[in-house]
């Protein structure tokens, strides 16, 4: 087989730059929060294919449950011809939703078609055209989720024109001046400058913002958005699609505000590896849209269907929503004595098992190149870390939440020690 560096030398003369690998590892297997590559180093996974795997790599009932499919059909097109595992899922994800009138749900394969698909209906369902969303939101790729996720490089440069009628309101991360009060003030001027309320058809969030920064949307603020939303007939949407499937403690992050959302957006977790998202809403939202407007050849595939059940049934059996809680408690404990012990971060954040800080300079200043070297130097001690946030600048945690004590503390330890080394190594 070839190494890392005879497969990095193929990769950039076949596959395009445009799309960027945080690491240069090519893999050869993985195993619940490990993975190994190509030339047998292991890595600990605090990235689980970026919020995706939260019952870990290869979580045995999911492997059963696609092995059985495997022997039956892999491929009909749902609008060619029905299975029942489709019509299961959607009946535990309509039981689960945090919504308290009849729920339905439509089945796609990525975040994007989620989102996507979400502004679609609420379009049809509202009769109006504007979306409203967040600075710093990722919304996902495909044109009309790139103009509703709320930065420009390297989502939007050069991929104008943006479809119309997308306004983005600035998100209340409670850093600097990034209160509540200014979202709901510039969220009232976007009504009184740019499109009157009676022509928004829905406001999109992530409850707590994934790509963005892992910034948590106070629950007031998601209040004060239900209460805008009633007001004016628009829609509220929250994107799940990152923090969703137990990943916060909750089947759904929004549940811990209390506040109900119309639409769900949910793909990554969803099926713990197989390309599977969905739109979960109020029935009589979801029925608006006339047969045929709403689909895709591969939504809801059998593979996918029979995972996500699987992954229902090991956030249940494997009560992964405390074991979420108590990852993030003892993460989260870590972060803020490392702060205690003068290493540079800052603005420890997050909910659940979805935890994040900022690397910070001498200056105090969040930098996103302090965290770029941190990522590298954990990787070359064999854990595998993300950054996220505006600038890059934040360090975010996605171990599976079927990951040991063990494991976790080991990959904490690798994060204590890249910190200590760019600490050390960061010009004054
Ligand atoms: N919404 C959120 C909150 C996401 O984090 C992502 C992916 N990072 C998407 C949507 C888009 O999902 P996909 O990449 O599967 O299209």
């Amino acid at each position: 087989m070839s190494d890392n560096e005879d497969l990095l030398a193929r990769r950039q003369l076949a596959v395009p730059r445009g799309v960027a690998t945080a690491t240069p590892l090519f893999v050869d297997r993985a195993n619940n929060a490990e993975l190994w590559d190509v030339e047998g180093k292991r890595y600990i996974d605090f990235a689980g294919g970026i919020g995706v795997l939260n019952t870990g790599h290869r979580h045995p009932g999911v492997m059963a449950a696609v092995e059985a499919q495997l022997e039956r059909f892999t491929h009909t097109a749902f609008q060619v011809a029905a299975y029942e595992s489709y019509i299961e899922l959607a009946e535990r994800l309509n039981a689960l939703a945090p919504v308290a009138e009849p729920a339905k749900t439509i089945l796609f394969t990525t975040g994007s078609e989620a989102t996507e698909n979400a502004v679609k209906i609420a379009r049809v369902a509202t009769g109006r055209s504007a979306v409203i969303a967040f600075g710093g939101a990722f919304h996902g790729r495909t044109l009309l989720a790139s103009a509703m996720t709320g930065k420009v490089a390297p989502y939007k440069r050069g991929f104008g024109p943006m479809p119309g009628e997308i306004f983005h309101a600035p998100f209340p991360t409670g850093i600097g001046d990034a209160t509540v009060e200014r979202s709901l003030e510039m969220l009232q001027t976007i009504l009184s400058v740019d499109v009157e309320p009676e022509r928004v058809a829905a406001i999109i969030i992530e409850p707590v913002q994934g790509e963005g920064g892992f910034h948590v949307a106070p629950a007031e603020f998601l209040r004060s958005l239900r209460n805008l939303c009633d007001e004016h007939g628009i829609l509220l949407i929250s994107d799940e699609v990152q923090a969703g499937f137990a990943r916060t403690g909750r089947h759904f992050a929004i549940e811990h505000s209390g506040v109900e959302s119309d639409l769900l957006c949910v793909a990554k977790s969803l099926a713990g590896g197989f390309p599977l998202s969905g739109v979960i809403g109020k029935a009589r939202i979801m029925d608006a849209v006339e047969p045929g407007g709403l689909g895709g050849t591969y939504g809801g595939s059998p593979i996918g269907c029979v995972a996500a059940l699987a992954v229902l049934d090991a956030i249940r059996d494997e009560d992964l929503n405390a074991r979420s809680t108590e990852i993030g408690t003892a993460v989260m404990k870590r972060v803020r004595g490392w702060i205690d012990q003068g290493l540079p971060i800052a603005n420890p954040r997050g909910l659940g098992g979805m935890v994040g800080f900022d690397m910070v300079n001498a200056a105090g200043h969040t930098d996103g190149v302090l965290t770029r070297a941190t990522c590298a130097a954990a990787l070359e001690e064999g854990l595998i870390l993300l950054a996220c946030g505006a600038k890059g600048e934040a360090v975010r945690i996605l171990v599976p939440l079927t990951a040991s004590d063990e494991i976790i503390g080991e990959g904490m330890d690798i994060v204590e020690r890249a910190i200590a080394r760019v600490a050390v190594t960061a010009p004054a």
